[in-house]
């Protein structure tokens, strides 16, 4: 135990695990302000590195002044680098998604003219950018990232793709810096295959999964559940099996308690054959556009929450990487770069 050390990550060992589920079962009165941490209640130790995916042309090279921060992606994948997360045999490279597995998600129309770059400028616009060459590659190497994942984490247990998360993408066209909906194609794909014959969507970027909602609405085997800011984008939700909102403001403790007392209510529901965990870092206090206001630890502590929760069930765990926006793109790359170091935990 090491409680006596301050309540920050950068005092304890890298495996070391806030005691925040204890502290909730334990003592319904405590907050998650006051969990302590715990260096010998460690996650099992790592036997094999985390699976990850990514490609350099996830990167489609907008100018650095553009409102979506693109360089994140090449920054998330040194700062992996520099943790030591990124690691040759376990690192994956997509091919770009076959059409066939984009329009079980879209409308046939539209996933054409996403591949021919001729999107209409409404379209675009509502998209929030041009679809050219390079988006448009990138749109199809992040979809088909988030099925490669999905395949890696029903072979080992947990993968990630260093993208993805593209969740206000709805069956007829794109729309809030989303192409195409990687995790509504990724689960489509399964679900036709019979390689999955349940899917849990967890989404926890601060902005609500309107786009999955709307194409998973009809499919039974597929339960999709958003916690995000009650006053974000989009203005009109679409609903989603379960959806919770939260107050603009809302820190750790709330936030924290609020998702512990869900998952297990979601575990508990059917047999997951595998979950997609959207771990969008803008519910972040310092993001440019998420009004929520947790901090690394709190991003820490959700992390491990959900992460920890499905893994300890033996339930496959996708992560993929949602939104996050900040001028200081290093600092939104680190903030990133928290859903690999708490997955390779488990890996
Ligand atoms: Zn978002």
């Amino acid at each position: 135990m090491c409680p006596s050390l301050p309540a920050s990550r950068n005092h304890h060992p890298p495996n070391c695990q806030p005691n925040l589920l204890l502290v909730l079962r334990n003592s319904g009165r405590k907050t998650v302000s006051h969990f302590s941490w715990n260096c010998s209640r460690l996650a099992p130790a790592r036997s094999m590195p985390l699976q990850i995916v990514h490609h350099p042309d996830y990167d489609a090279g907008f100018a650095v002044n553009h409102r979506f921060p693109m360089s994140k992606y090449p920054l998330l994948m040194e700062a992996l680098r520099i943790r030591g997360l990124a690691v040759p045999g376990a690192l994956s490279m997509p091919q770009p998604a076959p059409a066939a597995s984009l329009k079980l998600a879209h409308a046939a129309d539209y996933v054409d003219q996403v591949i021919a770059c001729r999107v209409p400028e409404k379209i675009e616009r509502e998209i929030g950018f041009p679809i050219g060459p390079r988006v448009s590659l990138r749109a199809q190497l992040a979809t088909a990232g988030t099925v490669l994942a999905a395949r890696l984490a029903l072979k080992h247990g947990i993968a990630c793709n260093a993208a993805g998360g593209s969740h206000h993408a709805r069956r007829a066209q794109g729309a809030g810096f989303c192409t195409f909906n990687d995790v509504a194609v990724a689960s489509l794909t399964l679900l036709a295959e019979g390689a999955v014959a349940n899917v849990l969507i967890v989404d926890l970027d601060v902005h609500q999964g309107d786009g999955t909602a709307d194409i998973l609405k009809d499919e039974p085997r597929a339960f999709t559940f958003s916690m995000h800011g009650e006053r974000n984008y989009p203005v009109r939700k679409i609903a989603s099996d379960l959806d919770v909102a939260l107050p603009d403001g809302t820190g750790d403790d709330v936030y924290l308690e609020r998702l512990a007392a869900i998952l297990p209510d979601l575990w508990g529901q059917r047999h997951w054959d595998i979950v997609f965990y959207n771990a969008g870092v803008d519910a972040h206090a310092e993001d440019r556009l998420g009004r929520l206001a947790l901090t690394d630890d709190g991003l820490r502590a959700r992390e491990d929450m959900v992460i920890g929760h499905f893994r300890n069930h033996g339930v496959a765990l996708c992560g993929v990487i949602g939104g996050g926006y900040s001028t200081d793109v290093p600092a939104l790359a680190a903030r990133h770069a928290i859903l690999f170091e708490v997955a390779a935990r488990y890996a």
